[in-house]
Formats: C-alpha cells, sequence, structure tokens
C-alpha cells in the first residue's frame, strides 16, 4: 500500500488552508492562478479527440473500447476555433505550455491548423504526445505549423510485445519510423514514453536504454497507474521508478540531474559516459502532487484539475452561448483557486476502483 504524504500547512496561511512545500512550489508569473494548495496554473494539456488506433491493454483494453463503445459525435468535439480562444484565456492566466494529446492527436483532421492557430499565442510552447503510428507521414507538417517537440509512445522494441500491448497488432518499426522523422524534422528532443508494467514489458527495460542511449532522444519510464476505472490496475503490476534506475544503472552508470524547472515531471537521470539522459515518471511510487500545476481540457470542453478527477467543469457551454472572455477567465479562476487534488498522494488499492475519467478521454 502506498504510503499517503500530507500536504503540509504553509508558514502565515488561512486557517484550514494547505500549501505546496515552499521548497518545490513553483514561482507565480504575475498575473497567475494558484490553487487552494498554492499551486500555479501552469501547464494546459488539450484531449483533442477520444478516439485511438490502439488499444493499448492499460489504457482502452478492447473489453471496454470495442465495437459497441460510443465515441464522442464530432458535433460534440471543441471546434479548432473554441480550442485556440480557451487557450489564449489560459495563457493569459500564466499557463506557459500547451500539450496536445487525446486519444491519438494525429487522427483528429487537419490538426496542423490547430497547431498554427495556437502557435501564435505568444510565449507558450507547443508539444505533443502520439502513439507514433501516423508520425512519420505528418512529422514535417507539424513542424511547420510551428510544433515545438513531440513525444511517442513505445513501449517496447519486442514486436511480440509491442504488439500484444498496442493489442492491434501495430509493428514497432513504424513507431520507431515515426521517431526519425520527427528528429529529421526538428522536433526534437524527442521523448519516448515507456509505460512499465511488470508482467508485460519489464524485460523491455534494458533493450530500449540501449537502443536510445547515444541517440539525443530521451526516453522516460513511467509507472503504470491506475487511470481510469478500467485497466485492471494492481499495484504489483507496477514497476517502482527506483527498480528501473538501478537495473539501468548496473549496465549503463547514471547520476542524477537538475530538473529543469520546478514541478518538472520526470526525475532526471544522466549517462556517465555522456550518452544523454533518461527520465523516470513516478506517479504512483513518488506522488508530485505538490508541485502539480497541470490543467487539462476534455474534447468536449470540460476543465479537470487531476488526471485521477471523477467530473470536469463545462468551459464549451459558455464558449457556444456567447460569453465573453471575462466569464470564461472567471470561470477558470473559480475552478482553479478551489482545487485541492492530490489524488497520487492519497491512492491506495482501494481507490482504484473509484470513479475516474478515462485516461484515452483526457490524455496523460
Ligand atoms: N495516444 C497518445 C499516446 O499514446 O501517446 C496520447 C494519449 S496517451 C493517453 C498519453 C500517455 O499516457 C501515453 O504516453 C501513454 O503511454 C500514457 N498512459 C496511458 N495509460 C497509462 C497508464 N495506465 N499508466 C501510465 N501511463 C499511461
Ligand atoms: Fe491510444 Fe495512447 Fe491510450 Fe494507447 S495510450 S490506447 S495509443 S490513447
Ligand atoms: Fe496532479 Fe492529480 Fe496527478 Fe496529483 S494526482 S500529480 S494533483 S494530476
Amino acid at each position: 500500500m502506498n504510503r499517503v504524504i500530507p500536504i503540509m500547512p504553509a508558514a502565515g496561511g488561512a486557517p484550514g488552508a494547505a500549501a505546496a512545500s515552499p521548497a518545490r512550489a513553483p514561482v507565480p508569473p504575475s498575473g497567475a492562478l494558484t490553487d487552494a494548495f498554492g499551486r500555479t496554473l501552469r501547464d494546459l494539456r488539450i484531449s483533442v479527440t477520444d478516439h485511438c488506433n490502439f488499444r493499448c491493454t492499460y489504457c482502452m483494453p478492447k473489453e471496454v473500447f470495442g465495437k459497441d463503445y460510443v465515441f464522442l459525435p464530432h458535433g460534440q468535439l471543441l471546434s479548432f476555433e473554441e480550442i485556440a480562444r480557451l487557450a489564449s484565456v489560459f495563457a493569459a492566466h500564466g499557463v506557459r505550455k500547451f500539450r496536445l494529446t487525446g486519444g491519438e492527436p494525429l487522427l483528429r483532421r487537419n490538426i496542423e491548423r490547430l497547431i498554427e492557430m495556437l502557435a501564435r499565442i505568444p510565449g507558450v510552447e507547443l508539444t505533443l504526445t502520439t502513439n507514433g503510428s501516423a508520425l512519420a507521414g505528418h512529422a514535417r507538417a507539424l513542424k511547420m505549423a510551428g510544433l515545438r517537440r513531440v513525444t511517442v509512445s513505445l513501449d517496447s522494441l519486442d514486436d511480440e510485445t509491442f504488439r500484444a500491448m498496442n493489442d492491434v497488432d501495430f509493428p514497432v518499426a513504424r513507431v520507431l519510423e515515426g521517431i526519425e522523422a520527427a528528429a529529421d524534422a526538428g522536433l526534437s528532443p524527442v521523448k519516448i514514453n515507456m509505460v512499465v508494467k511488470r508482467s508485460l514489458n519489464r524485460a523491455s527495460i534494458l533493450p530500449m536504454a540501449r537502443r536510445f542511449h547515444g541517440t539525443g532522444h530521451i526516453l522516460r519510464y513511467i509507472e503504470f497507474m491506475d487511470v481510469g476505472q478500467t485497466n485492471g490496475w494492481r499495484m504489483d503490476e507496477v514497476v517502482p521508478s527506483r527498480e528501473v534506475v538501478r537495473l539501468v544503472d548496473a549496465q549503463m552508470p547514471l547520476e542524477p540531474v537538475d530538473a529543469n524547472y520546478p514541478g518538472e515531471v520526470a526525475e532526471r537521470w544522466r549517462y556517465r559516459d555522456g550518452g544523454g539522459e533518461i527520465g523516470v515518471i513516478s506517479s504512483v511510487t513518488q506522488a508530485f502532487c505538490r508541485s502539480c500545476t497541470r490543467a487539462r481540457i476534455s474534447p468536449e470542453g470540460k476543465l479537470y484539475t487531476c488526471l485521477f478527477a471523477n467530473h470536469g467543469t463545462d468551459f464549451r457551454a459558455l464558449l457556444r452561448s456567447g460569453s465573453s472572455d471575462e466569464e470564461i477567465s472567471a470561470l477558470l479562476r473559480q475552478v482553479w483557486s478551489a482545487r485541492d487534488d492530490r489524488y497520487s498522494e492519497l491512492r491506495t488499492q482501494a481507490t482504484a476502483n473509484l470513479p475516474k475519467v478515462e485516461m484515452s478521454f483526457i490524455g496523460g
């Protein structure tokens, strides 16, 4: 069972209120919003579709997301214009990074047009997370549209393991082509996300490290999480990041690296031989709620303040009823200032069964 780490009250804070530890709390930019624990709004993940061409067993198991599953009809999705307008309001409140996600974001038709619109918002870094299946054909256009970097998910180099994990028999080679096309197009450094599930791909940890050592790509190992309600999560399937680091370090010695910025999700390690770096994302064994600055917008325009939330706040209604930017801002301020999420700090095997939004709906 996971240890519960309470968030400590801030010195001088309101009675009953709590705040992030001063050592880790990001410095709010002027006009920025802070939540009930003093955490700044800094990142926005925008899920542009709930569709995906993969059925990764830890995310969209076929038993649930089979042929009878009802996806959102197109008219319920935010239009590109609506997304861009919402994104500008978030940027005005201190957001400095947008990440497009899904479902599979490259399945959203003309995604490059949305990227062009978001790239015009000043002072915001623009990235995208993809399963890589269609990346080879899109990489150049994405770069030209203004995308800065890309993260590609790849769980194994072993074809049989990868085909079983994506559960649609998709080959590793095509994702590797996508990664190379992204690097060639200048969407670098390319980050590679590997979800590690003990019974499925623990044996792929070292081959993945060897494959990407010295390439300039940054491999990140992610602990298998209890997102949604459908992936049959069990604690004994989680491979703790410290075990991953121990395994890699024994073969290819590592040393820790400082975070790029306060609140960075991945803990960084670099190869002592100069072969680049890896990251570990320990959402289960070392919760990082104290520095969580991320908001998430679902494809139909709901704002979720935590990956494990069970409800979101509807912004589409405002966007479609002629509300002003100030009215949208007011709702955002209200939601963020009341935010007190810290699911990962409270996680137990029992909380895994609570109702939560699906990962394929709001992205990672
Ligand atoms: N379809 C895209 C992809 O796979 O990159 C973007 C959306 S996907 C939901 C975003 C990230 O969430 C991926 O890197 C994926 O591996 C990760 N993910 C999905 N389910 C997860 C789980 N149960 N635990 C940890 N990471 C998960
Ligand atoms: Fe699709 Fe990404 Fe989920 Fe896999 S992790 S099923 S690629 S949304
Ligand atoms: Fe942020 Fe929620 Fe994850 Fe904690 S559990 S780090 S609050 S998204």
